[in-house]
């Protein structure tokens, strides 16, 4: 079966306004080299932050030059998110403040505007379109309440594609969800991968939707694991598109093609590099590094060189679809996430993989602490659907083990498995959660 090309394709094409017969890689970078230059000649005009980033900067006259400007972090974000405000407050149409963990009170703020928010809207539109069509009926698990939120705007754009969406927010009882599905007819889901995970379960184990309802997955927000890729696949029959991005991508960043290769990227509006996250250094594709991004449309609050903290590659090559639009690998890791205990150092993604094996593991929250003897210790709560939980216990014990560096944990008694009832809501990325004293949380700031 020939694959459809991924509609980012032809969509970029317009968007650059290239003609499809001359639309290549060399015409692509053209184009992203002289937005490139616009950027920085807009942000140094308008934004105060980077006036003073970039003093006594050279002249850009090619990449490697661009390549030597200095990097922007979610620390810069942190500090003084208005210094990097491009527009007048009556531009601005929507602020999202992103907490972020470890010591600091501070939060990174993203401001959009109008036009910045119709991008996001087109590159929704657009990216839908390789799993959802007119007629389609598409329910929406993400927070969606606020105009301008990443719900309310996949609104927009399925609305714009003929589709029939509905809001419904982060999974909070699973029953409920499925009673949505299946009094709208939902064919379509979108949500965060461990929250469709846990409706899919409880369908498994209530048999409450008629086999085959369920066409197509969108998963968005936080890392897909692939065994949840896979366990959805089975439970549902559906295809699974994973999602990238971020708020300061613009909410979209890239998506999957029905080759299921790598996220194409959204290289109309962001320019991609992978860098060596220790050396700066710009990495080849197929390399992996920490994914950095500059904006080459938003006006608000556009961002140059800025570090997301993500871990990923570039997949060389064109795509199984045909197109040659950028591909940023699957993310598992973030730069200094992994969590230090004993001889490991543990990656909530690690535990994911091993975890969502096991049969009747709904959802777990995984936390270090240290115990009255000073030692350190695991605790994992597991939300069980389906099956006995002594037998599931065992399993989670056993898989865990198997994780080189935790088996002396789990023989010196460090590591508590306990069954709950439910979990704390997290709608964010899922971690470990450290409640050691005196660690240093890895935030982003620590970078
Ligand atoms: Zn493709």
């Amino acid at each position: 079966m020939e694959l459809k090309i991924t509609p980012l394709h032809n969509w970029i094409s317009a968007r650059i306004g290239t003609p499809r017969a001359a639309f290549d890689r060399q015409a692509l970078e053209r184009w992203q080299f002289s937005s490139l230059l616009r950027m920085v000649a807009y942000t140094r005009q308008k934004s105060p932050f980077y006036r003073e980033h970039f003093a006594g900067l050279g002249p850009i006259n090619s990449f490697p030059d661009f390549f030597r400007l200095p990097f922007t972090t979610a620390e810069n974000l942190m500090e003084n998110p208005h210094s990097f405000v491009c527009v007048s407050q009556e531009q601005v149409h929507r602020i999202v403040s992103l907490p972020t963990s470890g010591t600091t009170a501070k939060s990174k703020r993203v401001f959009f505007s109008q036009e910045d928010q119709a991008l996001t809207i087109d590159f929704f539109r657009t990216g839908m379109s390789t799993l959802a069509g007119a007629g389609d009926r598409v329910l929406i698990l993400l927070p969606g309440e606020r105009p301008g939120s990443v719900g309310d705007l996949l609104f927009t754009a399925l609305r714009e594609l003929g589709c029939l969406p509905t809001k419904y927010g982060p999974v909070d009882d699973e029953r409920s969800v499925l009673q949505v599905i299946r009094q709208e007819k939902v064919n379509i889901l979108v949500g965060a991968p461990v929250h469709l995970y846990r409706v899919a379960c409880f369908d498994h184990v209530t048999n409450f939707l008629s086999q085959g309802q369920i066409k197509a997955v969108l998963t968005s927000t936080d890392v897909l694991p692939v065994v949840v890729a896979e366990r959805l696949k089975a439970l549902w029959g559906c295809e699974i598109f994973d999602h990238y991005g971020m708020t300061e991508t613009g909410l979209g960043g890239g998506v999957e093609c029905s080759a299921h290769c790598g996220y194409h990227m959204r290289e109309a509006d962001l320019y991609i590099e992978v860098i060596d996250p220790l050396t700066g250094e710009v990495l080849p594709d197929g390399e992996e590094g920490e994914v950095v991004i500059t904006t080459l449309t938003r006006n608000a609050m556009p961002l140059i060189r800025y570090r997301t903290g993500d871990l990923s590659h570039v997949i060389p090559g064109d795509c199984a679809c045909g197109s040659f639009i950028k591909r940023i690998a699957p993310i598992k890791r973030r730069w200094r996430a992994g969590i230090q205990i004993g001889e490991c150092t543990l990656f909530q993604n690690d535990l994911d993989e091993v975890m969502f094996q096991l049969n009747g593991v709904g959802d777990f929250e995984a936390s270090v602490f240290v115990d009255e003897q000073g030692r350190d210790m695991m605790r994992l709560s597991l939300r069980i659907m389906g099956g006995k939980r002594e037998r599931v216990q065992e399993e989670a014990r056993e898989v865990v083990s198997r994780i080189p560096g935790m088996e002396e944990l789990s023989c010196n008694g460090r590591l508590l498995i306990e069954v709950v009832d439910a979990l704390n809501p997290v709608f964010a990325k899922r971690r470990i959660i450290d409640l050691r004293p005196n660690v240093q949380h890895p935030t982003q700031a620590s970078r």
